[in-house]
């Protein structure tokens, strides 16, 4: 995507520019003839390829799934792309602008364009099982539940049956399937691999049930703000004011991609978080700590309890990341002037 910013040449005409040229063609009787003669379905492809690149993104030049945003100049961003300039330019520190009119874009001055949104929904999209043509706000459904090519499982992979194939298949080979005859000695291997993965995610949060029964608990909605610093690179930093929490006082630090040079030149986005202990201690302090998204943050974070022991010497923690799902969660914190997040702390007994 970074590429296609930076070739301006690249970037495709804009709608009204080929809208005028239809209607200029339009205008000479001649021309009109010849098209009269295709056959009306090659028509509706070329009408549906045009509508494609009328309704595309202007960055990634994809049709948009879901949501759509323009600038006040009517160029369409789908919303990857939108929070991805937004939080580029938050890393640069720069104003975001439209790729294709550099006029300003953000949250509030950019309007979303249900019109196109709803144009899109309608447009037609192959099925990746059966490859037939169906509206695209139908297609989802198809293709969990409609297709007859759809890839499915055997109901006995629970036991370990490995069968996998289109949808039509699936009462035939159930049928044959040897899985339900095997011995319980047979499927043991299967089903203690299943548990395992269940043990890993409950481990979590029977730690997390543990720690809520301590006695000194503390929870702070923070919100982390953006500040930059006068290096020769400015990089984004991020810290939250002062809190007060178990008779302490700390703040939380962030980074972007901080191990590397220039993070608005990766397209994999991390935010990595310290806590910081501010007052003085004499003795040492065994904390255990988790980030949440909190009430203001519609952030998708894992759950993951970090450990740390403050002494009067070492009251920093190391630079974690923040557990988000993937990159484009990270972005989508980005874009958003503050990072609103919740930190519950527990001290742990000596
Ligand atoms: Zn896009
Ligand atoms: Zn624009
Ligand atoms: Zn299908
Ligand atoms: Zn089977």
């Amino acid at each position: 995507m970074a590429e296609v910013l930076l070739v301006p040449e690249q970037i495709p005409h804009e709608p009204s520019s080929s809208a005028i040229g239809e209607s200029s063609e339009c205008d000479e009787p001649m021309k009109k003839k010849p098209r009269l003669e295709k056959p009306p379905e090659q028509d509706d492809e070329n009408l549906e390829d045009r509508l494609n690149e009328i309704l595309c993104c202007t960055v990634c030049l994809d049709l948009p799934t879901f949501t759509i945003y323009q600038c006040n100049n009517g160029h369409l961003m789908c919303a990857g792309c939108f929070t991805h300039l937004l939080a580029d330019s938050r890393l640069k520190d720069e104003q975001p602008t439209c790729p294709n009119c550099r006029c300003e874009i953000s949250k509030n001055l950019c309007s979303r364009n249900l019109a196109v949104e709803k144009a899109v929904s309608e447009l037609p999209a192959g099925c990746r099982y059966c490859n037939c043509k169906l509206p695209r706000y139908l297609l989802d459904q198809h293709e969990r539940q409609g297709c007859k090519e759809r890839l499915t499982r055997c109901k006995y992979y629970q036991i370990g049956c490995s069968w996998q194939g289109p949808h039509h298949g699936l009462e035939e080979h159930e049928e044959g399937c040897g899985y339900p005859k095997k011995t319980g000695s047979e499927v043991l291997e299967a089903i203690q691999q299943k548990e395992a993965g269940r043990d890993e995610d409950t481990k979590v949060l029977r730690n997390v049930v543990k720690l809520l029964s301590y006695e000194k608990i503390n929870f702070n909605d923070l919100q982390l703000r953006p500040y930059r610093t006068d290096d020769f690179i400015t990089k984004l930093y991020y810290e939250t004011s002062r809190f007060s929490a178990l008779n302490q006082q700390w703040v939380v630090k962030a980074r972007v991609n901080d191990d590397e040079r220039n993070p608005s030149h990766t397209l994999e986005r991390r935010i990595a978080f310290q806590l910081s202990l501010k007052s003085r201690i004499t003795s040492n302090l065994v904390m255990q700590f988790m980030i949440l998204n909190g009430p203001f943050s519609d952030a998708k974070v894992e759950p993951h309890v970090y450990r740390f022991e403050f002494t009067p010497e070492k009251t920093e923690t190391p630079y974690n990341n923040i557990p988000l799902i993937d990159s484009a969660e990270c972005n989508k914190i980005l874009a958003s002037k503050t990072i609103n997040f919740r930190v519950i702390m527990f001290q742990i007994p000596k």
